[in-house]
């Protein structure tokens, strides 16, 4: 296994602490000792640091579902990378589509995080896919190229393995539709084709590359067979211990 699959829950805004505290120990009590998968929860801001106490001694790991690139300073309402380091984050999610579509971030500022994250020694998970209209324009390829590149300016070669990419279509986030199997791994494939001219083929081969959009666990056994499909980026389905549990299980059986 070159790749280790990776099945990481997005939590977004939901779960008040109480709630979180649930979800999280539903799921160490299932998949925390889990060590053939990765698994990441990623909570909202204000229980990450109860959800990671939970995690404290299983395999699950502790996300957070942004940061601001600046170490500290006068950017109310922000938390920098060291500030999740302090507290045992490993990962954390940039650029997702609601950040872009709804805060305005944009690849330049995407980039600055992903540079953050790595100095402080947290995994960043870049998501980078297109619009419905992209796609019916016929310019998937060039809007992952230019996120995936835009996103990755300066990053070195001996930390390009600690990133993880997450293709996620935007017109299959929280609506239910999925990219078929073939659709997803033909942009899978060009993502690792564009990490091996960007890096080296060796490290293009070694970055994990999640698929994000409506995956649940009817859907997950297909994409996770694809060959350059190394896990999921969960939404919906990571708001249940059930469904997601299900497919930290699909993950471990398409090893
Ligand atoms: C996401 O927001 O990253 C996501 C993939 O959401 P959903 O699974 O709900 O489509």
């Amino acid at each position: 296994m070159i790749r280790k699959k990776l099945i990481a829950g997005n939590w977004k805004m939901n779960k008040t602490s109480s709630e979180a505290a649930d979800l999280v120990s539903a799921i160490v009590a299932q998949v925390g000792k889990a060590n053939d998968v990765d698994v990441v929860v990623c909570p909202p801001f204000t229980s990450v640091e109860s959800v990671g106490q939970t995690l404290d001694g299983s395999s699950v790991k502790l996300g957070a579902q942004n940061m601001h690139p600046e170490r500290n300073g006068a950017f109310t309402g922000e938390i920098s990378a060291e500030m999740l380091r302090s507290i045992y984050v490993r990962y954390v999610i940039l650029g997702h589509s609601e950040r872009r579509a709804l805060f305005g971030e944009t690849d330049a500022f995407i980039n600055q995080k992903v540079l953050s994250a790595l100095k402080a020694e947290l995994k960043p998970i870049l998501c980078v896919g297109e619009s419905l209209e992209e796609r019916e324009a016929g310019s998937t390829l060039d809007v992952v190229k230019n996120q995936l590149e835009g996103g990755l300016v300066g990053v070195e070669e001996s930390n390009a393995t600690d990133v993880v990419i997450a293709y996620e279509p935007v017109w299959a986030i929280g609506t239910g539709k999925v990219a078929t199997s073939e659709q997803a791994q033909e942009v899978h494939a060009f993502i690792r084709k564009l990490l091996g001219e960007r890096f080296t083929p060796a490290i293009g081969n070694k970055v994990r590359i999640l698929y994000g959009g409506s995956m649940k666990p009817g859907n997950a056994p297909e994409l996770l067979a694809q060959a350059d499909i190394d896990g999921g980026l969960i939404g919906g389905a990571a708001l249940e211990a059930r469904s997601f549990v299900q497919l930290v299980e699909a993950a471990q059986a398409a090893n």
